[in-house]
């Protein structure tokens, strides 16, 4: 499924998405334990929250452990 000629863009799309699923699977749940870890602080969904970040997409609400940047340019 390696697609050779990808432009920046396409790549960033799969790195977001990816990340994303990553994130879902690794959201805190009410104890603040990784589900699929089953630990407190999850290195997975830190790095891709990271990454999310890093990529300019914020995460999906609920899976961000500190509150979201307001500096996050809106479309109009
Ligand atoms: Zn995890």
């Amino acid at each position: 499924m390696t697609a050779p000629f990808l432009s920046l863009a396409q790549i960033r799309n799969r790195l977001i998405l990816t990340a994303r699923t990553v994130l879902r699977q690794h959201r805190p749940g009410p104890d603040g334990h990784c589900p699929t870890c089953r630990t407190p602080a999850c290195r997975v969904g830190t790095a891709a929250r990271d990454l999310l970040r890093a990529a300019g997409d914020p995460p999906l609400p609920g899976t961000a452990t500190d509150p979201p940047s307001s500096d996050v340019a809106q479309p109009e």
